[in-house]
């Protein structure tokens, strides 16, 4: 009988282990912002591999329920869930999660900062991050577009983005019905005018709605004798529940049954006359609502970036312990060489995501120039869909490292392949945030001073002797003649060539700016043939 056992990967602080991340921050932080924001990420990168991580896994393990009735049987549709998704609450508010991006302690790279701990957080939370992505982009909805007259709305954004976790909420956005998530301007969910104060009462049915035990949303519905179509509809917000807890004209119809995110609830509800405030005025509500996504799809990106850089870690630990052919696997060329391929996409995408990261900081705290505001109007679909795609490739590229182990639950590995498997499908699917990206260039004319800054870049890089400079420009020759096809159809059916060749111009470049040594020479090309 064979006495071998596996000794198990293990993981290293998670911000320490990042020579990446920390090389990066040490870049873009001043001296005295970066002795604080190293000193926290340092403590916290212990956290998310020890205490957050096991909440995580009790949160994974111990589902949501639903349950529509008390023991009398009185409607009451509570959702049960586990003391360790409670404890992900808790910590998110004390870490700051959210309420570091509105604090604006160091201005425009308050974002860098919020996001850097989002990155660290997101593996080890079992989609947590969720949650506070429709927290943070209702907070932004409500800075950008609330009354600061209404005491409702004014309290709500507090509790956004409060660290106390006695007050902390989180909000959930009520977008899909089952007409459709890409396309909401079939919503059916009609307003009706309550008083005259802006309260409303809304009534339909929405047909996904995660983290439902938020205590607030935001929500799209039409105006009673509003016109049809997207245009008709306008954005309110939803106060879940009473003083005693009971939901306000809403019924929870059933939780999802997900093939991942097992952690978070997503249900199916009927609003039945639920209170609402009318926010950002009358109508164009798919329009404003954005203001809400472009949020949440940078939380989007950075959770897939984070999610493949843990993902990574795992696999490069395994390599180390695990032996085959008298090897350990790190010393089999082969498998190094797929690692290594896979760190080159996770780079990529890492710049690609900060990229945004760094011009949203900008865009919020009023330092954007035009160009850079078109940039990231451009860059922000372009990262969720890029850096989706790419987190679920090395997912599943992971657990093939893992070999057998990878396929069995009890490792805890295939829960990666099943969190990466949403990242591309919610805040937007692959298609059609690809013809957003065409919407961007048209409308907004947001392709050229992208453009004229890669350009200008590559030509700095080409004087540090940029190995890259020349396939770069190559790329951008491509996408250049993509951009001025003017067949209709043609322009739709390369949208998501446009958009990934767009991606990987962005990233690629990021890291040939950041580093210019062979190793990285190596890098940026193995992640332009991913
Ligand atoms: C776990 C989970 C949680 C979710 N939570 C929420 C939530 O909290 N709130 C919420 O509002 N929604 C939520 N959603 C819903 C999600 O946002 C939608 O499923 C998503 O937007 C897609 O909408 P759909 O399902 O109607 O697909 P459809 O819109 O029917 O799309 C089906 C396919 O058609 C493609 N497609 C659609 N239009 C075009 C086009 N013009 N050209 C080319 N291709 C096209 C899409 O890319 C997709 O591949 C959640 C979904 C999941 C899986």
């Amino acid at each position: 009988m064979s006495d071998f056992y596996q000794q198990p990967p293990r993981l290293e602080n998670a911000y320490d282990s990042d020579p990446l991340l920390r090389a990066f921050l040490e870049r873009r932080l001043p001296a005295d912002e970066l002795v604080e924001v190293d000193r926290e990420l340092h403590r916290f990168g212990e956290r998310v591999i020890g205490e957050i991580a096991r909440w995580g896994d009790e949160a994974e393990s111990q589902p949501p329920r639903h349950i529509p009735y008390d023991p009398w049987g009185r409607r009451v549709d509570d959702i049960w869930v586990s003391d360790g998704w409670r404890a992900l609450d808790r910590a998110s508010a004390e870490e700051g999660l959210v309420a570091i991006g509105y604090e604006r302690r160091y201005g425009e790279r308050s974002r860098l900062h919020q996001m850097a701990k989002l990155y660290l957080f997101h593996p080890s939370s079992a989609t947590y991050s969720c949650p506070l992505a429709m927290g943070d982009g209702a907070a932004r909805f409500l800075e950008v577009y609330g009354d600061r007259n209404d005491e409702r709305v004014r309290a709500a954004f507090t509790h956004l983005t409060s660290r106390d976790p006695a007050d902390f909420w989180t909000a959930g956005q009520w977008m899909t019905e089952r007409s459709g998530g890409s396309d909401v301007s079939q919503t059916s969910t009609i307003a009706r005018r309550d008083d005259a104060n802006g309260c409303f009462r809304l009534s339909g049915t929405k047909w996904f709605t995660s983290a439902t035990t938020s205590q607030m949303a935001l929500t799209l519905a039409r105006i009673e004798g509003a016109p049809a179509g997207g245009r008709g509809l306008s954005v309110f917000l939803v106060e879940l529940r009473d003083a005693t807890g009971a939901l306000r004209g809403i019924r929870i119809n059933r939780l999802k049954d997900k093939l991942g995110t097992r952690a978070l609830p997503t249900a199916e509800l009927t609003l039945d006359g639920a209170p609402a405030r009318l926010v950002g005025g009358e109508g164009d509500g798919v329009r404003k609502i954005a203001t809400l996504f472009n949020v949440t799809r940078v939380y989007n990106a950075v959770a897939a970036v984070g999610g493949m850089r843990r993902a990574i870690a795992l696999a490069n630990a395994y390599a180390r312990v695990r032996v085959a052919f008298g090897e350990r696997l790190i010393d089999h060329p082969l498998h190094r060489a797929t690692l290594l391929d896979l760190e080159a996409r996770c780079r990529l995408c890492f710049f690609l995501a900060f990229r945004v990261v760094e011009l949203i900081g900008k865009e919020e705290c009023g330092t954007a120039t035009d160009a850079e505001l078109a940039m990231l109007r451009l860059l922000t679909p372009v990262a969720k869909l890029y850096t989706a795609k790419q987190a679920v490739i090395v997912a599943s590229e992971v657990l093939d490292a893992f070999g057998g182990a990878g396929y069995i639950e009890d490792t805890r590995l295939p829960r990666l392949l099943r969190d990466a498997q949403v990242l591309p499908i919610w805040e937007g699917t692959t298609n059609v945030l690809s013809l957003d990206v065409w919407r961007a260039i048209e409308r907004t004319g947001a392709f050229e001073p992208w453009r004229d800054d890669v350009a200008d870049r590559l030509e700095r890089a080409r004087g540090k002797g940029g190995r890259h400079v020349t396939p770069l420009l190559g790329m951008l020759s491509d996408v250049t003649h993509t951009v001025k096809l003017e067949d209709a159809a043609l322009r739709a059916a390369g949208a998501r060539e446009l958009a990934f060749g767009i991606a990987r111009i962005t990233g690629a470049l990021g890291m040939l700016e950041f580093s210019a040594d062979a190793a990285a020479d190596e890098n940026i090309e193995r992640a332009l043939r991913g």
